[in-house]
């Protein structure tokens, strides 16, 4: 049997560290966490220091106890959850429940007396914020820590063993209570006055907020009309014509607002001799990014590959855990994904700079390693997401991945190739045409070194849409030069509304406004899909009427729980409690102490506020009253308004027919196990569900597996 023991959360990466640490290293997998707050009650002292009450998952009791048992007669056991607070809490929760262990081993072996094993071992009570004294039986545990899952990486973590870091663990324990603290107090407020099983969550509400906050915008919006005028121009006898569009008359700056005047300035420039007044020339470079954090990874996902961030974590997750690679075995392809930092490790910006001058010669390489710098609350002590190994290229292990590790994988690995490469240059041309009073600029652009963008092509010319740089070529033309008039044409135009939120702008506004970090921005975008707050349509997020209502009512009755600055500044005293620079129990209590004060209040300012409902068109078939919209566990259905005399509910109607031949039923919105689908409304004579329905095609997905259930009553 082996010494030591290595603790993971999860098979796939245990397999990998296996390969790696070989047979005198027994690893195996808690599963995930192991310990939480209780389901049924709030589990948090907040008479005193608020002591979370943790307690040993039901579904893990028996991985518990297997741990337990594998650790007995262990030399060192190794704890090696993921790099971040909930790894280190993981651990933490590992290292409590194995020193319980070993303290009733001890007591049991003392006493001589293994008669009974006690059937309550496992709910002692894990005191938050106390280090116990290592095994008694000489078993030492330890914390190792590794941000890329390799050979040389794990083996250093392994010789150089530290011990739990507790002002980590506190920030998690902080979040943990805090998030428990504010969906406890809120979410009854919202059963009563809205639905049932509906939830609120301290940081979800603030991004639901975001949502909706610009849906109301686009609402508000109204849209302007605006007209250009282009000229198409020739220099005589030389090359081909080529646009010049209007910029000032005289010396203002053309604003052209309506047809008639746009046809009047058309008509009037078709009078004019064009000579061309200046012509500026300069070299232009352009900058590779930063390699890849968790929120640009997903951006990055996103606009390359149209992943939403929580499919874009799930293959991370696999990359960064290990996948076979041929006669390698499984081997963790990328660093740790969830990650603020764009620090490069030394021995990697090593790699890629002897890669990037064999692969595409001396000219890509900068002189100097490029350096990054990561935003104010990064933990420098992390990497940014990048390849465990730069010559792994894309090309060279596609055949051992699937087409979306594949995918990903070659996002991570152009980006961090890129990142060190040479910038691309390119020479900008911007001519100035006189005609009369009015001016003309037309712009042209001659790619003179392509730099980093060799290497990432799709990725510099979405970049070059985005900054609106000028396109083209243009003839050579010097000041004095006349120009022949091709034709002018007008063109309408009219300004745009804001744009819906994607998966990739979300994640992009919570980082910038300092909401969520690295490890929660995929769960908060889900959460507010799965209780149906907000719906994906072509890729944007559309709030759903619940998920208003639910937002109003909330920045109503706890406009600080609500604020993004608020929220934000909570995120950095728990970064603080890391930093071991402020004590989780008083942020808590600083917290806790106003709120439920206003918890109160709301409640009794509540009493008179009526259940939300919204009105439809529909008639009850039994009383005759109007059927209204509410929402239960499953979703909105139909209730008629004479509730309680009359009980008659239904799922809504789409007004869609049942695609099943000879069917007859109509299909009806569903809700079971947190998806969202449409099922017949003859259920269960028909058993026909669709994801979405055939007119918003956009809507993602495909047929869902998720049975109907009846209707949410
Ligand atoms: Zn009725
Ligand atoms: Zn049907």
């Amino acid at each position: 049997m082996a010494k030591n023991l290595v603790i993971v959360e999860s098979p796939a990466k245990a397999k990998t560290l296996h390969k790696i640490l070989g047979e005198e290293f027994e690893v195996t997998s808690s599963m995930g966490h192991l310990v939480d707050l209780p389901s049924s009650t709030l589990g948090v002292d907040v008479e005193h220091d608020f002591a979370p009450h943790y307690i040993v998952i039901r579904k893990r009791m028996k991985i518990a106890k297997q741990l337990q048992h594998d650790a007995r007669g262990k030399q060192s056991i190794y704890l090696a959850p993921d790099p971040d607070r909930e790894g280190e809490a993981i651990s933490w929760h590992l290292a409590n429940l194995l020193r319980d262990d070993q303290a009733k081993q001890a007591r049991a072996a003392a006493a001589k007396t293994a008669r009974k094993p006690s059937a309550t071992s496992l709910k002692t009570s894990l005191k938050p914020s106390k280090t116990r004294p290592a095994g008694r039986d000489g078993c030492k545990i330890y914390r190792i820590v590794f941000h890329e899952i390799t050979q040389q990486a794990v083996k250093a973590a392994v010789a150089h063993p530290g011990t739990i870091n507790l002002k980590k663990v506190n920030a998690q324990q902080a979040r943990r209570v805090l998030d428990r603290l504010v969906g406890y107090s809120l979410s009854p407020l919202l059963w009563k006055k809205i639905g049932r099983g509906l939830s609120a969550g301290r940081v979800q509400s603030v991004a639901l907020r975001l949502i909706v906050d610009r849906e109301k915008a686009i609402e508000a919006f109204v849209s302007q009309e605006y007209w250009t005028i282009e000229a198409t121009l020739q220099k005589p006898g030389s090359g081909p014509p080529f646009q010049a569009r209007l910029e000032a008359i005289g010396d203002k700056k053309a604003e052209v607002k309506r047809q008639e005047e746009a046809e009047r300035i058309a008509r009037e420039l078709g009078q004019q001799s064009f000579v061309v007044a200046k012509v500026e020339e300069k070299e232009q470079r352009r900058y590779p990014k930063p390699p890849l954090t968790t929120s640009s990874l997903q951006q990055e996902a996103f606009h390359t590959l149209g992943y939403s961030s929580t499919r874009t974590m799930r293959i991370a997750q696999q990359l960064y855990e290990g996948l076979e690679v041929g006669e390698e075995g499984p081997v963790g392809l990328i660093t740790y994904m969830r990650t603020d930092s764009v620090r490069v490790a030394d021995e990697a910006l090593r790699a890629v700079r002897h890669f990037i001058p064999a692969q595409f010669g001396k000219a890509y390489l900068p002189d100097q390693p490029r350096r990054y710098r990561s935003r104010k609350s990064a933990q420098e002590a992390h990497e940014a997401i990048r390849p465990t190994s730069v010559t792994r290229t894309p090309e060279s292990i596609a055949q051992f991945l699937s087409p979306e590790q594949r995918d990903l994988y070659q996002v991570i690995w152009q980006r961090f190739v890129a990142s060190q490469m040479a910038d691309a240059v390119d020479r900008v041309v911007q001519v100035h045409i006189d005609a009369g009073t009015f001016h003309l600029r037309a712009n042209g652009r001659t790619p003179l070194f392509p730099g980093w963008t060799k290497v990432y092509q799709d990725v510099a010319e979405r970049e070059r849409d985005e900054a609106q740089l000028p396109e083209g070529l243009l003839p050579p033309l010097v000041k004095g030069d006349g120009l022949t008039l091709i034709g002018v044409a007008p063109s309408q135009h009219f300004t745009k509304p804001p744009r819906r939120y994607t998966d990739a702008s979300l994640v992009k506004a919570l980082e910038e406004e300092g909401i969520g970090r690295p490890s929660t921005y995929a769960p908060i975008i889900q959460t507010i899909v799965t209780r149906d707050y907000a719906r994906r349509l072509g890729g944007s997020f559309i709030p759903t009427q619940l998920g208003r209502i639910v937002t109003e009512m909330l920045i109503e009755h706890f406009p600080e729980v609500m604020d993004l600055k608020f929220t934000a500044g909570m995120e950095e005293e728990l970064d603080r409690i890391e930093e071991g620079e402020l004590e989780w129990v008083s942020v808590v209590r600083q917290f806790y102490t106003p709120f439920s004060a206003r918890v109160t209040s709301a409640q009794e300012r509540m009493r008179t506020v009526k259940r939300e409902v919204i009105p439809t068109e529909h008639v009850c078939e039994r009383c005759g009253k109007p059927m209204v919209i509410k929402w239960g566990r499953f979703g909105q259905f139909l209730s008629c308004s004479g509730f309680p005399d009359c009980k008659n509910a239904k799922p809504l109607p789409t007004g869609v027919a049942c695609p099943q031949p000879g069917c007859g039923g109509q299909l009806v919105e569903r809700r079971a196990r947190g998806r969202h689908f449409y099922g017949c409304s003859r259920y269960p004579a028909c058993r026909y569900t669709a994801r979405r329905l055939a007119q918003d095609q956009d809507a993602g997905g495909t047929k869902s597996e998720a049975p109907p259930e009846g209707p949410g009553v």
